[in-house]
């Protein structure tokens, strides 16, 4: 049966997400992501592509947000194939695999963060989409970030309180004005240091208002972690 599957639905490289030969299949990963994992580059801001400070952001990128400091995975076109394969194809084993590699990444570039880290939370779902779809995407890194680091998952600190548009249809104004007030928190987080995870960073607008949201609610701490981010804006 097995067999039967993976003629139609062959196991996937969780980073370029190509077909994997069978030898590769003990894996998740091709030969090549496997010699050098693709990561974002340290010394390179994920959202502009300049130099970084010690937030993980440059020194103009991280005035913008609300959050303390912001570090991605991967840069958003190298994953692109994986993501879409994980989110919109609902192939969860490249969801593990992608979790695992970000813990692997927290572990070898960002220690700091899960030494300072009290709580992992991550971006909500609306409740209606994540029926849709089956699941939300994040939960499923999370889980296994926490697997692999022992990070404490927080997985219903924060919630959607309305339905809103799909960010990518929109402007950056009106990105601010669909998201705001639209994330609530139902857990006590004052004097917490929060590590908040989302798969793709764009304009960064969510996780500002879901940093914004935690603010409000006393934490005392917001970075920020996604799986990618663009890196060219
Ligand atoms: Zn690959
Ligand atoms: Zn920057």
């Amino acid at each position: 049966m097995k067999k039967l599957l993976d003629l139609f639905f062959p196991p996937r490289c969780a980073v370029c997400g190509e077909v994997l030969t069978l030898e590769e299949r003990n894996g998740f990963l091709c030969h090549e992501c496997a010699e050098e994992i693709p990561y974002f580059p340290k010394e390179k801001c994920p959202h502009c592509g300049g130099e970084t400070n010690n937030t993980g952001f440059c020194d103009f990128c991280v005035k913008h947000y609300a959050f303390e400091s912001a570090c991605a995975a991967f840069p958003y076109e190298t994953v692109r194939d994986a993501i879409h394969l994980f989110k919109y194809d609902g192939d969860k084993t490249i969801g593990y695999g992608l979790g695992e590699l970000m813990a692997e990444y927290l572990l070898k570039y960002h220690e700091e963060l899960l030494v300072k880290t009290d709580i992992m939370v991550s971006v909500p779902l609306h409740p209606k989409k994540e029926k849709f779809r089956g699941f939300n995407q994040t939960h499923i890194l999370c889980e296994r970030i926490s697997e692999k680091t022992g990070l404490v998952f927080g997985k219903k600190v924060l919630e959607r309180k309305r339905e809103t548009i799909a960010q990518s249809e929109l402007n950056p104004e009106e990105r601010k004005l669909n998201l705001k007030d639209a994330f609530g928190v139902t857990a006590d987080v004052a004097g917490k240091r929060v590590l908040l995870v989302d798969d793709i960073f764009t304009t960064g607008t969510t996780c500002n208002e879901c940093a914004t949201a935690l603010y409000r609610a006393g934490a005392q701490e917001v970075m920020v972690f996604a799986l990618s981010a663009a890196g060219t804006e």
